[in-house]
């Protein structure tokens, strides 16, 4: 078992990698932007509160998303956690050292999905998930074989997300240069990072990801 934090900007293809591991291995995906928006359509106060930093794009604050994490922490996963959309801030990065220590666990591996700014932009406007089952389309690379219905379950209820426009992006895209890239240094530094090519073939990166996991 291992615990893996998936870094990159938005559209690098985070959760889609979190999902074939839940799949493939068992692990557990925690993922923050996952339970703030559950958050809000559960209509609770916290949830509420942050709808609109998050339809603007921006972060919102590390004690809420540390709240949140710290939480889930305590369940415990026989597969290992992996640690989606979160850390996004050098605070954040320390207070989940702090929370795995402290639950008597460790970091295995952190990997970096590496895309280009013209591809991220692409992705994130086309991009829509069924509501029910949590498969991810796009409009001109992945659309669905019928329109309007899940492929995987056959739902019809598919949702685009609030901030996949094109003005909350540029915002999610600078708070991630500002506040987040730092820590691909930091775990540099920690000698646990990874990186791997987010633009190579969804079956490439999932590759690219087990190698990384199987070697931590
Ligand atoms: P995501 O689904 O990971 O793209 O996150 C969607 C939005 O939720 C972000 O744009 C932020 O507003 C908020 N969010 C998710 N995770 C975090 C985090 N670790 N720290 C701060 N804000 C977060």
């Amino acid at each position: 078992m291992a615990n893996i934090i998936l870094l990159g900007p938005p559209g690098a293809g985070k959760g889609t990698q979190a999902k074939r591991l839940v799949d493939e291995r068992g692990m557990v995906q925690l993922s923050t932007g996952d339970m703030l928006r559950e958050a809000k359509s559960s209509g609770t106060a916290m949830g509420n509160r942050v709808a609109e930093v998050m339809a603007r794009g921006e972060l919102v604050t590390d004690e809420i998303v540390i709240g949140l994490i710290e939480e889930k922490l305590g369940q415990g996963a026989g597969g290992g956690f992996i640690f989606d959309g979160f850390p996004r801030t050098l605070k954040q990065a320390d207070a989940l050292g702090e929370l795995l220590a402290r639950t008597g666990q460790g970091l295995d591996a952190v990997i970096e999905m590496q895309v280009d700014d013209a591809a991220l932009v692409a992705r994130i406007t086309g991009r829509f998930t069924c509501g029910n089952c949590g498969e991810v389309y796009h409009d001109a690379t992945r659309p669905t074989k019928v329109a309007g219905t899940c492929d995987v379950c056959g739902s019809h209820d598919l949702k685009r997300r609030a901030d996949d426009n094109e003005d909350a992006l540029k915002t999610r895209l600078m708070e991630y240069y500002k506040k987040t890239s730092p820590l691909i240094g930091y775990y540099y530094a920690k000698g646990q990072l990874s990186s791997v090519d987010g633009l190579a073939e969804m079956d490439a990166v999932a590759a690219a990801v087990a190698s990384v996991l199987d070697n931590a």
